[in-house]
């Protein structure tokens, strides 16, 4: 994708006076310039910037983010995710990062996940958000397994997505940024893919703070396929630590203790708006 010059960037809608967090950018200025820019197979062109964002024309004196999606484009400010914490900091980009994969994933149809700890958990304040785990839950990450196999945007002959090859790049990913804590859940994440221990890495840089080393190593017990997991119970992943379950309906016993394993997931009980997306994904 072509980025966008420093002429484009110059001319988009801003309001000067601002909201408390320096001069604004008007949101549906950049929608419209990153929907010129978005390559025919896109499915989505996310944008982010460090200076805050409104809508003026619709009464938003400033927003987090606003997604277009007959456009395909969303836009995200982290002007406001600052406060507390230094910009250069592995805690700062942990912000960001799981507000920017939050809100791409709602653009995959995905809503607020009330299964088990994850991703795709509502958050009304920082610190909830915070508290959230950067990954998702086995059935967000089977829904986005489906929408992204399903849209097909690199042609019909695209192979299956790899969850094992995405959560080893995110491991990488978390260990370059030091996100060891991160890192090491998703080693458990492949583990449970793979049914072998996914090795701890070589530098052992995670054991800066001294919690790695600490903690017993993990029990990984294999896991079948999600679709079996659901339906058949579930021997289950032993994770490093509890995990707070939301609905105690068995769905989510992949990621937490809590579950009861001894039914089958009533999925019957689950929520109305979340069923057909749901219901294509473990057909
Ligand atoms: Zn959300
Ligand atoms: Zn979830």
């Amino acid at each position: 994708m072509k980025a966008p010059t420093a002429k484009e960037l110059a001319v988009l809608e801003r309001d000067e006076r601002g909201c408390g967090y320096g001069p604004q950018i008007e949101v549906p200025s950049v929608h419209k310039l990153l929907h010129s820019l978005r390559p025919r197979d896109a499915f989505l062109v996310l944008g982010y910037t460090m200076e805050d964002i409104c809508d003026s024309a619709k009464g938003f004196g400033f927003l987090f983010g606003q997604a277009d999606l007959d456009k395909g484009v969303a836009l995200f400010s982290f002007a406001r995710y600052a406060d507390g914490v230094p910009p250069q900091s592995p805690r700062f980009l942990r912000r960001c990062g799981m507000v920017l994969c939050h809100e791409a994933t709602h653009c995959f149809g995905v809503r607020h996940c009330v299964y088990a700890s994850c991703l795709m958990n509502g958050s009304n304040h920082l610190e909830e958000s915070e508290s959230r785990p950067f990954a998702l839950c086995p059935v967000d990450l089977r829904k986005l397994q489906l929408t992204l196999d399903q849209a097909k945007v690199g042609g019909r002959d695209q192979p299956p997505i790899d969850l094992v090859a995405r959560e080893r790049s995110l491991i990488e990913l978390f260990e370059t940024h030091g996100l060891h804590e991160d890192a090491r859940f998703s080693r458990l994440v492949v583990g449970s893919l793979t049914g072998q221990p996914e090795p701890e890495p070589k530098s052992s840089a995670g054991d800066a703070d001294g919690s790695s080393k600490a903690a017993a190593p993990p029990t990984i017990v294999r896991q079948k396929s999600l679709k079996e997991q659901l339906e058949a119970q579930l021997e289950g992943v032993v994770i490093s630590k509890p995990l707070v379950c939301r609905q105690p309906s068995g769905i989510c016993a992949a990621v937490c203790e809590e579950c009861p394993r001894d039914t089958a997931p009533p999925l019957k009980h689950l929520p109305s708006h979340d069923k057909g997306l749901l219901a294509k994904a473990y057909a």
